[in-house]
């Protein structure tokens, strides 16, 4: 056979898995929510009406298991996640799992035998917008994350990853262990759709950093209080805001840091802010430099906070180092891409991704695809169908390869 998955029937999947949890242009299958059980559900069928054993993990990850002939190697698993973060696009994460489904599907029409057993994995809260840490179902997996640790983090309501999974029925206990590990996704960013490419050879992971911090000084009067007498910790907070700025152009190498949370207390016009919680998300590739610029930012909020006279507390939430991906598995999604006579250029990505943490436990690569002008975590997300059906094809050959498919 000529592995070649069916785009319009790909397609068709990714389009009716973007109507759950839909509400107005975007979509809200916030991690263990009512639409992503609903998108669940909907997945765990289609896995079923294919004939595959569908196995659920005790984090809530989801494996259909398409069993080889090879009964002592371990699956070729490819995969992604059906959460989303609220108001997102149909192609994040969807994408990767439903191509994985797809190949099943082509497996199953062609009645093709494979050595390894190819299965297809859904992981639990990628998006880490309604708990913390993000890509939580992949850290667990790969015992990054001890599981209790991961049942109690709790939303802003308080609810518990355990509770909402024992609420919608995905409290699995099952196993499966991963002999390699393929994920394809959306870039989202600019690189592949500005340079007209059509797939990005993921090489690797920029790592990543997260900071919870808060800032106490002294709430005032606005009017009464001079200047110098100020304990102001929205001041402090606005300057280690720029300085966090001129310390990713200073460290450069793509350094990029954000400071995207900032809530002053009490949040009053005519009161001088005596508290300001904030977070800072800090990313660099080389290995080196993210170690030092973990090391800048922990030291600059010290600093901040000394000069203003505050006190500080500063949790760092999330440290995912920079991964580079298994060279065979690298050359392997290069190859295939040239295969099929595709353009492209080998890249790391900018964004965390299961396959960050798969790769600590099997060989692991990802495959790219152009997000129309970068946008992505909104409504306008956008990749061509041309571009999905591009990618799938590529995933698909690498698993006829990996999984010892007959004929190839
Ligand atoms: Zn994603």
């Amino acid at each position: 056979m000529k592995p070649q998955v069916d785009g319009e029937r790909l397609w068709g999947s990714l389009m009716e898995m973007g109507q759950v949890g839909r509400e107005g242009e975007g979509v809200n299958r916030l991690a263990l929510n009512d639409a992503n059980k609903e998108g669940r559900d909907l997945f765990a069928e289609w896995l079923r009406d294919e004939g595959l054993d569908v196995r659920v993990d005790q984090i809530g990850n989801i494996f259909g298991v398409r069993e080889g002939t090879d009964r002592d190697a371990a699956p070729v698993v490819v995969g992604s996640h059906l959460d989303t973060v609220r108001d997102a696009g149909v192609f994040d994460g969807a994408l990767g799992v439903l191509s994985g489904l797809e190949i099943i599907k082509m497996l199953n029409q062609e009645d093709v035998d494979t050595g390894r057993a190819v299965a297809v994995a859904a992981f639990t809260n990628e998006e880490g917008a309604r708990f913390q840490p993000d890509m939580m179902g992949s850290m667990v997996y790969t015992g990054q994350l001890e599981v209790e640790k991961a049942w109690a983090a709790s939303d802003d309501d308080g609810v518990t990853v355990k509770d909402e999974l024992q609420r919608i029925g995905y409290l699995g206990s099952d196993e499966l262990l991963a002999g390699r590990y393929l994920e394809l996704h959306v870039e989202q960013g600019p690189v592949l759709h500005s340079e007209g490419l059509d797939i990005g050879v993921v090489e690797g992971v920029q790592g990543m950093a997260w900071w919870d911090g808060e800032y106490t000084g002294e709430a005032n009067h606005a009017g009464t209080t001079p200047l110098g007498l100020r304990r102001d910790a929205l001041l402090a907070a606005a300057e280690l805001c720029i300085r966090l700025r001129e310390t990713a152009e200073r460290l450069g190498e793509g350094s990029v840091v954000t400071m995207g949370r900032l809530h002053p207390k009490p949040d009053v016009r005519n009161v001088v802010p005596g508290g300001a919680f904030f977070t800072v998300d800090f990313r660099q590739y080389e290995r080196e430099l993210y170690e030092e610029g973990q090391a800048i930012v922990a030291k600059l909020v010290e600093e901040v906070a000394e000069r203003h006279g505050l006190e500080v507390s500063l949790t760092q939430t999330v440290d995912a180092k920079p991964v580079r991906f298994d060279p065979g598995m690298v050359g392997l999604v290069e190859r295939k891409t040239r295969e099929l006579g595709l353009s492209y250029k080998v890249m790391h990505s900018g964004a965390g991704h299961d396959a960050q943490f798969m790769s600590h436990v099997c060989p692991t690569s990802m495959v790219f695809v152009p997000s129309i002008g970068g946008r992505s975590h909104c409504p306008e997300e956008r990749t061509t169908k041309a571009d999905c059906v591009n990618g799938a094809n590529v995933l698909f050959r690498c698993v006829m390869e990996l999984s010892g498919a007959d004929g190839v």
